[in-house]
C-alpha cells in the first residue's frame, strides 16, 4: 500500500498531539439546516469524522441553527439521513440554538467589561460609518453609553420591547482595524421570528461571528475546520475566546471543494427545485448527497473521492470525471452484470428448434468477484438485440452484427446473420440468422472466432423496464462564473427515458440496495421513488468516461 503524506491539518494535529497541547482531539461537523447537504459537505464530513477517527477522539454533529428565517426541521432530518448513509457515527447531536442562554450571558459579559454596546442607528448607518478597506470607519454616537445603559437596553431588546431592526449589540473593538470583521461587528440583531426548535422563545438572535466560535469552545472543539472564506473571521473568533476567557478553540480553513458542470450553492440548488429545473432536492441530476444516492452512488465511492481530492489551501474546480472514476472502479467491483436491451431489433435463430426458453445458459453475476454467483439466463428462437448492433452496410471494422457477419451473444452462442427483413417502406423489421451449435460459451469447439460479443435478451422472457439516462446538469464547466444568470446554462437534454427496455428475466427480483452493470451500457440501480407497480432504473455512471469535450 501506498504511504500518504500528511495533509496540513494532520501536520498541525500530529504536532499539538506530539506537543502534549492535547491527548485526544474534537471536531464537529455544523450544518445550517437551510438545504439539504452536497456533495462538498460531504469533503468537510469526511475531514472532520475522518480526522477525530485517525487521532483518536469524537465529532459532533452541530446544528448552526441560529438564523430563524431559512431554517427547518425537515432539512435536520435529512441531513443526518446523510451523514449516516455516508458512514460516520456523530459523538453529540447538537443545536447552536440550545446555547441560546449561553450566548446570551456571554453578551452580558462583554458588556460588564465595556466590550460591546447596544447601538440605536439604522443598519444604513452602520454600514455607512464602517469605511472602507483603506479608510477607518467612524464610531457610532452611541459607542460610549455606560454600562448600565447598555445592560438594560439589552435586556429590554430580549424582553421584545422594540421593533426589528431599532437596535442591534455591536462588539466594541477597533473602528479602524484593517480587518473589517473588526470594526465593532454587529453580534446580537432583534428579530421577531418563530424558530424551528426555541419557537417563540427569542426575538433577538446572536449573529453568525457570535455564535460560531462560543459554540466550538463549549463543547471543547479542539480543531474547528471550516472554508477559505471565514479566514477574515478568525480574528474575531479569537477575539471572543480571549475576551470571555473560554476554551481556546482554534479555527483552521481549507478551500471548499467546486465541482465542474454543477452549483454547489444551496441558495442556487435550492432555486433549481423552486423554479423546477429539477424534480426536486434529491433529483438524481443533483449534486446533493440524497442526489448522489437515489443515482445509484455508493458511500464507498464518495469517501473514496474525498480522500483523493485532499485537503487543499487554495480554490480550485474538480473535475467530475474524478467523482465518475471512483464510482465506477467501486461500481465494477460490486455490480452485478446483466443485459439490457434499450431499443430491440429482434433476431430469429433460423435453425434454432422451437422449444422456445427451454435452454437455460450460465452466466457470472460478477467475473471480478471470485464469490459472486451466477445466474440462469434463457436462450429461445426469438431473440432482442440493441438496433443499434446492426448496419446493413457497414464500416471498416464494424464487429458488430451486419449481413454475412458473425457475432457472438454473450453467454450463449456465435451467431450469422443471413438475411435483414424488411418491411414495405424498407425498415428493417428482424433479422434471421443461423447458429453454430458447437459453439456454446463455455465448450465451445466450433474453433470460429469472432471479434465482436453483444448483449441480448429472450424475447419470450424478457421483463420490462424504465431506464432513465442522465448527463450533466449544465453545459459549462463553472455556471457560476460565467457572465448572466447561472440557469442559462442548464443542459436541456441532461435526462434522457427509455420507457420500455427489455431485460433478462433475473432483473425481476432487483433490490434497492443492489447495483447493476447492464453489459455494455453502463451502470444501473433502482429508482428508490418511482419504483412499485413497475422497475425505473437510474444509470448512475457510463462505463468509460464517453463524455465529449
Ligand atoms: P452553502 O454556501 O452551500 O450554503 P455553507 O457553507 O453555507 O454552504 P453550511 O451548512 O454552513 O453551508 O456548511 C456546513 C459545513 O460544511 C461548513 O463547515 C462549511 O464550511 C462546509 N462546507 C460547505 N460547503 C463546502 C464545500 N463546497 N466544500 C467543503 N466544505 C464545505
Ligand atoms: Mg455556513
Ligand atoms: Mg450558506
Amino acid at each position: 500500500s501506498e504511504e500518504k503524506s500528511l495533509n496540513f491539518i494532520e501536520e498541525i494535529i500530529e504536532e499539538d498531539l506530539k506537543s502534549g497541547k492535547y491527548n485526544s482531539i474534537i471536531t464537529r461537523f455544523p450544518p445550517e439546516p437551510n438545504g439539504y447537504l452536497h456533495i462538498g459537505h460531504a469533503k468537510s464530513i469526511c475531514l472532520n469524522f475522518g480526522l477525530s477517527k485517525k487521532y483518536g477522539g469524537y465529532t459532533n454533529l452541530r446544528f448552526d441553527d441560529t438564523n430563524p428565517v431559512t431554517e427547518e426541521t425537515e432539512y435536520v432530518e435529512s441531513i443526518k439521513e446523510d451523514v449516516k448513509w455516508l458512514g460516520f457515527e456523530w459523538k453529540n447531536e447538537l443545536f447552536a440554538s440550545d446555547y441560546f442562554e449561553q450566548l446570551y450571558a456571554f453578551a452580558l459579559t462583554l458588556i460588564r467589561k465595556g466590550l460591546a454596546y447596544v447601538d440605536d442607528s439604522s443598519a444604513e448607518e452602520i454600514a455607512a460609518m464602517k469605511g472602507t478597506p483603506t479608510e477607518p470607519g467612524k464610531d457610532s454616537p452611541f459607542r460610549n453609553r455606560s454600562i448600565e445603559e447598555n445592560l438594560q437596553l439589552f435586556e429590554e431588546m430580549r424582553a421584545g420591547k422594540y421593533p426589528d431592526g431599532s437596535r442591534v449589540l455591536r462588539a466594541k473593538i477597533d473602528m479602524a482595524s484593517p480587518n473589517m470583521h473588526m470594526r465593532d461587528p454587529v453580534i446580537y440583531r432583534i428579530k421577531h421570528a418563530h424558530h424551528h426548535r426555541t419557537a417563540d422563545k427569542w426575538c433577538i438572535y446572536p449573529m453568525y461571528d457570535f455564535a460560531h466560535g462560543q459554540s466550538d469552545s463549549i463543547e471543547n472543539v479542539t480543531h474547528s475546520i471550516c472554508t477559505l472564506e471565514f479566514i477574515p473571521h478568525r480574528e474575531l473568533y479569537e477575539w471572543f475566546i480571549n475576551k470571555l476567557e473560554i476554551f481556546p478553540s482554534r479555527q483552521y480553513e481549507f478551500a471548499r471543494l467546486n465541482l465542474t458542470y454543477t452549483v454547489m450553492s444551496k441558495r442556487k440548488l435550492l432555486q433549481l427545485v423552486q423554479e423546477k429545473y429539477v424534480e426536486s432536492w434529491d433529483d438524481p441530476r443533483m449534486p446533493t448527497i440524497s442526489g448522489l444516492r437515489r443515482r445509484g452512488y455508493t458511500p464507498e465511492s464518495i469517501r473514496d473521492f474525498c480522500d483523493r481530492i485532499g485537503v487543499a489551501k487554495r480554490e480550485n474546480l474538480i473535475d467530475v470525471g474524478l467523482l465518475e472514476f471512483c464510482v465506477r472502479e467501486h461500481l465494477n467491483k460490486v455490480a452485478l452484470r446483466r443485459m439490457v436491451v434499450f431499443d430491440p431489433l429482434k433476431v430469429v435463430i433460423t435453425n434454432y428448434p422451437e422449444t422456445q426458453g427451454a435452454e437455460m445458459l450460465v452466466g457470472e453475476d460478477n467475473p471480478e468477484d471470485p464469490a459472486s454467483a451466477n445466474r440462469e439466463i434463457p436462450f429461445g428462437k426469438e431473440l432482442y438485440i440493441e438496433r443499434e448492433d446492426f448496419m446493413e452496410n457497414p464500416p471498416k471494422k464494424f464487429f458488430r452484427l451486419f449481413p454475412g457477419g458473425m457475432v457472438r451473444l454473450k453467454h450463449a452462442y456465435i451467431i450469422k446473420c443471413d438475411e435483414a427483413i424488411k418491411d414495405e417502406a424498407g425498415n428493417i423489421t428482424e433479422l434471421h440468422c443461423t447458429y453454430i451449435p458447437e459453439s456454446k460459451s463455455g465448450s465451445d469447439t466450433s474453433g470460429i472466432n469472432v471479434k465482436g460479443t453483444l448483449h441480448w435478451v429472450a424475447v419470450q422472457n424478457a421483463i420490462t423496464a424504465e431506464v432513465r439516462l442522465y448527463d450533466r446538469l449544465f453545459q459549462v464547466e463553472d455556471p457560476s462564473s460565467e457572465e448572466g444568470d447561472f440557469k442559462d446554462y442548464i443542459n436541456e437534454n441532461s435526462l434522457q427515458t427509455v420507457t420500455t427496455a427489455y431485460a433478462e428475466p433475473a432483473l425481476k427480483n432487483a433490490k434497492m440496495n443492489e447495483r447493476y452493470q447492464f453489459l455494455r451500457k453502463g451502470y444501473f440501480t433502482l429508482d428508490t421513488k418511482d419504483t412499485y407497480a413497475r422497475l425505473v432504473f437510474n444509470r448512475t455512471v457510463t462505463l468509460k468516461d464517453t463524455w465529449a469535450k
